[in-house]
């Protein structure tokens, strides 16, 4: 199927309330434009490079996003035009991207990621660690950076059961959390869901849904 009739097929499945986030990582522009004259325009990418590089070369009205790992000496690079950064896992990061967005006179909305799966290998803060931030000092003077929501990645898994565990767990962080307003903590999104368990995190309360392989196909990393 083409890209299009992928998205002509997953869109009716989202309801109005959820941003679908196309992820277009090691996909070319031509998949990209295909996408957009199919009416997308939200993109999200996990590498620095290839980011920044197709904001160059794309549709000025195009909304990137930054769902990978993101490293602190890297953030320069997308301080000027990210819409969207998902993986905020530590405050020193936090911290580089309140002053690359000051650099650049921008308020960059963020999101904190939380560690929800049972692997390891993922990033993120656990719950505990989510409150000492938003207590400590040094958040609070954080300027230039907004807080707008969590997300989280579910282990993977073909236990159904599992994933909604997970999903729910943080969806009751976001619960909780939701409850704090500051200047720079407001949350209204969550974003949890990916290709193969996005329809389980509807169910449980996400509000973006970050889908790659079921837009673009499987992707071959070299
Ligand atoms: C690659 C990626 C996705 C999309 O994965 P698919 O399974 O292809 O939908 C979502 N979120 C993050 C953080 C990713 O790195």
């Amino acid at each position: 199927m083409s890209i299009k009739e992928n998205l002509q097929q997953i869109k009716p499945t989202i309801p109005e309330h959820v941003t679908l986030v196309a992820v277009s990582k090691t996909k070319p522009n031509k998949a990209i434009l295909e996408a957009y004259q199919a009416g997308q325009r939200v993109f999200g990418e996990n590498k620095v490079q290839e980011i920044t590089q197709k904001n160059e070369s794309l549709p000025k009205d195009i909304e990137w996003h930054m769902i990978g790992h993101l490293q602190s000496n890297k953030v320069k690079y997308i301080a000027s035009f990210v819409h969207l950064i998902h993986g905020i896992d530590s405050l020193k990061l936090l911290k580089e991207v309140n002053k690359r967005a000051k650099q650049n006179n921008r308020i960059i909305n963020c999101l904190l990621q939380i560690h929800i799966a049972e692997e390891d290998t993922k990033f993120g803060f656990d719950e505990k660690e989510v409150k000492e931030l938003l207590e400590s000092e040094n958040f609070k003077n954080l300027q230039n950076v907004k807080i707008v929501g969590l997300m989280g990645m579910a282990t993977y898994t073909d236990d159904e059961n599992q994933i909604s565990k997970e999903f729910k767990s943080l969806k009751n962080l976001f619960d909780q959390l939701k409850t704090l307003n500051t200047f720079n903590f407001q949350l209204s999104t969550l974003s949890m869901g990916m290709s193969g368990d996005y329809q389980i995190a509807i169910k449980e309360g996400s509000t973006m849904v970050r889908v790659g392989s079921a837009i673009f196909g499987e992707r071959n990393y070299l």
